[in-house]
Formats: C-alpha cells, sequence, structure tokens
C-alpha cells in the first residue's frame, strides 16, 4: 500500500465499516417509490385544458367512398349530380326525389341526402346508380357533432401528451409541442477506464452502451468522455455540462473510496432525489437536480447501468416530453426455477420465447456477457421463484 492510500486510512474511518453496515436493508428506498420520485421532481406537462371549438364532425359528413341519396326511396334507380370529394362544398348540389350525388369519404353531405351507399353495395350505368340493397338512414354518415359538441372538454389541463392526443391538438388548431429530443449527455467515472487496457485496467463499455440506450430511447445523445475519480474534476465536469436536460454518469456512486459523486453533488448544492434503491442489481443508484440539470448516477456494474439507466431515463424522457409515466413491464411465466437469497428483489437474466422466461445462469452484475445474451429481466422476489410462476419482466432494448 502506498503511503498516501496508508494516510487517507488513517485520517479516515475505512468506508468498509459502512458497507457492512447498508448490506441489504429492508428499508431501502423500493423501485417504484423512487421512480414515483424521480417524477414528481421533474416538471410536467404545463398545457391548458382543451375544449372543442366547433362540433365534430363539423358537418354530418361521409364515412365511406359511395353516392349521398335519400334512403327512403329503397332501392329505386337514382340520377347522379356530380360528384363531392373531401373537401367539396357541399352547397354545389340539393339531393331531391329521384337523385344522388358521388361522394368520397370524409366529404360533407349535400341537403337533401340521409344516407350513404357503399359503391359495393352500387350498380353503375352511365349516370344511373342502383343500390342492390335497400339503404337506411343514417347509413355510414357521420353525424355533426357525432364525437364532440362545441365547448366539450377534450383534454384536461395538464393532461400527459401522446401521439394520439397530439392529432387532437392539431385538430383542434391548439398549439403543438415541438418534437425536440430531449438533450442527454453520457460520461462514465472511474480512473481505470483507458482505450488500451493493461490487465488491471478495462474500457469505458458503459458510456457506449448508455449512449445507444439512451438513443434508442428516443434521447438525443453526446457520449462525453470519462471522468477521472478526482472530486475537483468531477466537480468541475458537473458544473460545464453545457445545454444537456439530462447527465447519466455510470460508477462513483457506491461505498469504496474512490466514490465521490454523491459528496460532489451535495458540496455543489444538488438536490438528491433519492440515493441507494431496494433492487438487485443497482443499489447505489442515485438521482439528484443541479438547477435544472437531472443527475442519474447510476452504478458502475454494466448490467446495473444498463437496467437502472433502462428504467430511470424512460421515466425522466417521458416526464420531460409530457407523456405519461412508462410502464415498461410485462408478465410471463418461469421456464425454470430463479433463487434469490438476498432481501432486495432481483431482476434475473432471461431469453424469452413465447412469452416464457428461461432463465440464464447470469453471473452477477458484472456480466456483459450474458447481459449481450439476455432478452429480458425478469423479477424475481426475494426467496426465488419455482418454475411455472408467472412474474413480471422488462425487455432488452
Ligand atoms: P464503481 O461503482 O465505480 O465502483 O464501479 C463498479 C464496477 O463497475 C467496477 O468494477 C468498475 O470497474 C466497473 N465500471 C465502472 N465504470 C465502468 C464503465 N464505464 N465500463 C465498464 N465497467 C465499469
Ligand atoms: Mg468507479
Amino acid at each position: 500500500m502506498g503511503a498516501i492510500a496508508f494516510d487517507k486510512m488513517i485520517k479516515e474511518p475505512p468506508k468498509i465499516n459502512d458497507m457492512a453496515m447498508s448490506c441489504d436493508h429492508p428499508d431501502l428506498l423500493p423501485l417504484e417509490e423512487a421512480l414515483r420520485r424521480l417524477w414528481e421532481a421533474l416538471p410536467g406537462p404545463g398545457s391548458p385544458e382543451l375544449r372543442a371549438g366547433r362540433d365534430d364532425p363539423a358537418t354530418d359528413r361521409a364515412s365511406m367512398d359511395g353516392v349521398a341519396l335519400r334512403a327512403s326511396e329503397g332501392r329505386s334507380p337514382r340520377q347522379l349530380l356530380g360528384t363531392l370529394y373531401a373537401g367539396s362544398d357541399p352547397a354545389a348540389f340539393t339531393v331531391g326525389p329521384g337523385t344522388a350525388v358521388r361522394v368520397m369519404t370524409g366529404a360533407a353531405m349535400p341537403a337533401g341526402a340521409d344516407a350513404i351507399v357503399p359503391v359495393e353495395q352500387l350498380e353503375i350505368s352511365g349516370t344511373i346508380v342502383r343500390p342492390t340493397a335497400a339503404p337506411e338512414a343514417g347509413d355510414h354518415v357521420r353525424p355533426r357533432g357525432e364525437q364532440a359538441r362545441c365547448g366539450d372538454l377534450l383534454l384536461p389541463a395538464g393532461a400527459p401528451l401522446s401521439a394520439a392526443r397530439v392529432a387532437l391538438l392539431a385538430q383542434e388548431g391548439a398549439p403543438v409541442p415541438p418534437l425536440a429530443r430531449i438533450r442527454v449527455g453520457v460520461a462514465s467515472t472511474g480512473d481505470e477506464l483507458v482505450a488500451d487496457p493493461a490487465p488491471h485496467q478495462i474500457r469505458d463499455s458503459n458510456g457506449p452502451m448508455l449512449a445507444a440506450l439512451a438513443h434508442a430511447l428516443g434521447a438525443e445523445v453526446t457520449l462525453r468522455s470519462s471522468l477521472p475519480d478526482d472530486p475537483p474534476a468531477l466537480a468541475a465536469a458537473l458544473q460545464s455540462t453545457g445545454d444537456i436536460r439530462i447527465l447519466l454518469t455510470s460508477g462513483g456512486v457506491s461505498m469504496g473510496d474512490h466514490d465521490h459523486l454523491p459528496s460532489v453533488l451535495r458540496e455543489l448544492g444538488a438536490t438528491i432525489l433519492f440515493h441507494k434503491i431496494r433492487l438487485k442489481p443497482g443499489k447505489p443508484m442515485l438521482a439528484a437536480l443541479l438547477g435544472d440539470l437531472l443527475i442519474l448516477g447510476l452504478p458502475g456494474n454494466p448490467v446495473s447501468a444498463y437496467i437502472n439507466g433502462l428504467l430511470f431515463l424512460a421515466q425522466a424522457l417521458a416526464r420531460l416530453e409530457g407523456r405519461a409515466a412508462p410502464d415498461p413491464w410485462r408478465r410471463g411465466r418461469l421456464l425454470g426455477p430463479v433463487k434469490n437469497k438476498g432481501d432486495r428483489p432481483l431482476l434475473h437474466p432471461c431469453r424469452l420465447g413465447e412469452g416464457r422466461l428461461d432463465p440464464l445462469p447470469g453471473k452477477g452484475s458484472a456480466d456483459l456477457v450474458t447481459l449481450g445474451q439476455a432478452d429480458a429481466y425478469a423479477w424475481i422476489e426475494p426467496g426465488g421463484l419455482e418454475t411455472g410462476v408467472k412474474t413480471r419482466y422488462v425487455m432488452v432494448v
């Protein structure tokens, strides 16, 4: 042991004591609670309520390509007066006895007509059409106001957005949020990370992995150089993050001598949303706000960084984009037993076939080989689960 390290051990009580005390505490923050805290700490959609500015549809409309006619005249032949397209002004025609107007889907109904007979149910000869089945009033007509009346509440204030709801905003002429992606920076921490590693060193696999994950989750990502295990250098990097909204770090949040991120964040005055959760892998997970910047301090172990990145980044992106909280969980039956001797829920790697979970012999949270083979991670409660039991799982993306 070098002189400096020895000196440090004498001045500071060894952190190994804390490590033993903190093992698998049942009072660690449950995953769902940590996700909720993250959600509530970020600004939600500030959209005003949305009300219908006019009846929807604003006039009776054809819902099929066909002819508009008077249903009471049954199957008798009609003389065609012309054609109305979606967007045509229906004032051009009035349907009287013995007449009909060709209409395309979405066209406004001409006055006098009360039904549409679709093309498939028509015999057409020149300008004469004859229905092959007797129509009924209202057939294939979307009546005015069928979906909403002018003034109806369509979305309450602050409603989460979805692509579907964007269509409603657009229909009503309300401002549509810009489709800008959330900017995410990714930075690994650790003195052991080098490009050309000696046996005691490693390459940075978390950085590229987390950048790819953030990209897959829809963020605009920049991968930064990895940061040394040095408090002043970490502090400087945290204070000059540029225009990103989220910083994804990995490493430096656990109980080792070089795990400086929590104390550096505290010294900078960051609000720690949580640190340490009840999950394996992923106990050291940290989330903090430094001004508007969200820092997701992922554990350094690659599987841990991956799983927590997947769960927490998806949640943060949804919130910042004004969407509803994502539910990444599916359910499936285990094709084999999985032990869990700890007192934290375990996420265990599995292959997936026809919705069934085939557990892989995972070798822990540093096992990138198994991470690369897994389709999903299955939730195993303390005590373990037997073959055939249904449990929830999250897909690898
Ligand atoms: P830490 O939480 O920083 O103590 O890291 C825990 C473990 O993850 C250590 O074995 C690290 O070497 C490893 N690790 C940390 N960062 C990375 C990274 N960027 N890529 C691969 N492994 C890492
Ligand atoms: Mg480290």
